[in-house]
């Protein structure tokens, strides 16, 4: 009687446990055991230069960082990279023009498009005076994957960090123009504020462990 007592108890914990993680799993939880505010991992396959997509237009001054999706559900970063640079074979016309400083691919691979020194296409009215980040995604919702979502911190963080930027002057495409993008965290406004806290936490945390060391 005792030991069946005991199995239902252990079942039962078990069962509260499940439940437990169920629930978080909506929600992104930022690890922040590996913190390090120190460049990431970058790899850098610029653009060729042409009018439609790295214009080499002088980026002077730096007020903010735009987040992105890719609209293009399972495609990646190089991908992405290689969409923008094809469209120096198209005519000099407004519907093509369309690029980004950087994109995050599903694993977490950062792809530098464009020099932080040059402007690119992907922000409207605020191309000239903000860094772009695009975020690959697996799905047609726009959410990003972990280790996308990993990275972006960390790069938003060295770039907020590099630029003196404070994290609240990272918004959305959304923000500039209305488009729905990035999707996710456009249809998710909680979402979007956990995604800036997080930003807001790393560079607090990092802050605190250089000045320990
Ligand atoms: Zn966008």
């Amino acid at each position: 009687m005792v030991s069946l007592l005991a199995i239902l108890l252990v079942v039962g914990i078990a069962h509260l446990f499940r439940d437990g993680s169920k629930e978080t799993k909506e929600v992104m939880a930022y690890d922040f055991s590996s913190i390090n505010v120190a460049k990431p991992a970058i790899s850098e396959m610029f653009l060729t230069k042409n009018v439609n997509s790295r214009p080499g237009t002088a980026l002077n001054r730096i007020n903010g960082i735009v987040i992105h999706y890719t609209a293009n559900p399972g495609t990646d970063a190089e991908a992405n990279r290689n969409y923008f640079d094809s469209r120096k074979d198209f005519p000099d016309e407004a519907g093509y023009k369309v690029s980004s400083h950087f994109i995050v691919g599903l694993d977490g691979t950062i792809v530098q498009c464009i020099p932080e020194n040059e402007i690119a296409y992907a922000s409207n009215d605020r191309n000239s005076d903000t860094i772009s980040i695009e975020c690959c995604h697996p799905k047609k919702n726009g959410k990003y994957t972990k280790k996308t979502y990993q990275a972006l911190i960390h790069l938003a963080a060295y770039l907020c960090d590099k630029y003196e930027i404070e994290p609240e002057k990272i918004i959305r495409h959304y923000d500039v123009t209305g488009k729905i993008c990035p999707r996710y965290y456009v249809k998710h406004p909680d979402a979007w504020e956990k995604l800036k806290s997080d930003v807001d936490v790393y560079l607090k945390k990092s802050l605190k462990k250089t000045k320990a060391e």
